[in-house]
């Protein structure tokens, strides 16, 4: 499954060593034997380009460990993550983070700051990353080498250039990020642009909650609501890299004006203020109100748990239009929706199945994020780790934006 027909022999063995890379980057660490039975590459290739492959300081061939099945034992090789970084950056509304981050998805260093949600300039956001982004840089061991820098945006991203062309809920309009990152670092290395909902897809595909799915739905709310979409392996674009803008989906045709210009879309229904609002609190509370209700309806506050629910059914009720169209083997909750899934999942789920054919037949499961409110830092981080994982030896040029090929 690895050979790609018609192409030469070095492109062939370019493609091998991409498809090797990915799968322990993926994995961490596999047996010899295991990435022969995976690849479906013979032995001695599989050899040879882990060899390669060790040449270039990525893996690390360990001893030979038993496989538990029959034939020789075989050996051990993990990928290194003392020699490449890229680093991770998040620009949430109410808050930044940045990490460094290496092959296996093993974060090295982060460091998450909240900030005050009137104050989302872009001057007032590259003040704090690029001191928080000198911390994490300064603390990279010398041999370890930058190779590039991915910015997840909660805002629409334009491809292939990365231009943040509209961030509604941090007032941004036509800002080059990435450039504007890079000059502020004086590093010389590739950046990547992505929206937050499609890099937090993209970690909780290869390292998170859908590891193995080849179609996943992510959900992701902070003040918004946003989400990617992977269809047979592969994020849902669109011609301009908008698709996925699912809290913008017009659920109540008459409802409240959204600050996208429309009414009723789904984002005022199961976003940060309707949260708020259906528990009994203020809509403006935010972060400080959020943490006070989820313990208490952790404690079984009746009326959290209530307007939990029918969070809950407005998420299913939005979910149901999505699964018909994409026929989803999961759906991921991400950022406040994973904090919110155990109490909204079974209003959710039931929403969902008694308005969805497909929903019905797919079975499809509602589940938490594994990096919670990171899933968008480390896609991030994913991202930027692309051009290295579709040429690990080589110096193809990266894309400006996220790559649509970005996932194995
Ligand atoms: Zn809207």
């Amino acid at each position: 499954m690895a050979r790609v027909v018609g192409l030469g022999p070095d492109a062939l063995r370019r493609s091998n060593l991409s498809t090797v890379l990915r799968l322990l980057h993926g994995e961490g660490r596999a047996t010899r034997a295991e990435l022969t039975a995976l690849t479906g590459l013979n032995r001695s290739t599989v050899a040879a380009l882990v060899r390669e492959l060790n040449d270039h300081g990525l893996v690390t061939e360990g001893d030979a460990v038993a496989t538990g099945a029959p034939g020789r034992p075989s050996p051990m090789v993990s990928v290194r993550t003392d020699r490449v970084a890229v680093l991770a950056v998040d620009i949430k509304v109410d808050s930044i983070a940045v990490a460094t981050m290496t092959l296996g998805g093993t974060r090295l260093g982060q460091q998450r700051v909240r900030r005050d949600r009137h104050d989302t300039t872009v001057d007032a956001t590259l003040d704090v990353l690029e001191e928080l982004a000198r911390d994490s840089l300064d603390a990279l061991p010398r041999r370890q080498r930058l190779i590039g820098i991915g910015i997840a945006v909660a805002g629409l991203v334009r491809h292939p250039d990365g231009m943040v062309d509209l961030g509604p809920n941090l007032g941004w309009s036509q800002v080059p990020i990435g450039e504007l990152l890079k000059a502020r670092l004086r590093r010389r290395v590739p950046v990547t642009v992505g929206n937050d909902g499609d890099t937090g897809a993209l970690a909780e595909r290869v390292h998170g909650a859908g590891r193995g799915v080849e179609h996943l739905i992510y959900l992701s709310g902070e003040v918004g609501v946003g989400g990617g979409i992977i269809s047979s392996g592969r994020p849902l674009t669109g011609s301009m890299g908008y698709a996925g803008e699912v809290g913008h989906v017009t659920i109540d045709a008459d409802g409240d004006r959204c600050g996208c210009g429309n009414t009723g879309c789904w984002e005022l229904l199961i976003g940060e203020r309707a949260v708020l609002r259906a528990t009994g609190r203020l809509g403006d509370g935010g972060q400080d109100a959020l943490t006070e209700m989820l313990l208490a309806a952790g404690d079984g506050e009746p009326e959290a748990r209530r307007g939990l629910a029918e969070i809950g059914r407005w998420t299913g009720i939005g979910l149901a239009s999505l699964v018909n169209l994409f026929d989803p083997q999961r759906i991921v909750l991400g950022g406040l929706h994973a904090e919110l899934h155990p109490f909204l999942v079974d209003a959710a789920t039931s929403e969902l199945r008694s308005r969805s054919l497909v929903a019905t037949r797919s079975g499809a499961e509602i589940v938490p994020a594994a990096f919670g409110i990171d899933s968008s830092l480390v896609g991030a981080g994913e991202a930027a780790l692309q051009p290295l994982l579709d040429d690990p030896t080589g110096t193809s040029a990266p894309a400006p934006s996220m790559p649509a090929h970005a996932l194995g």
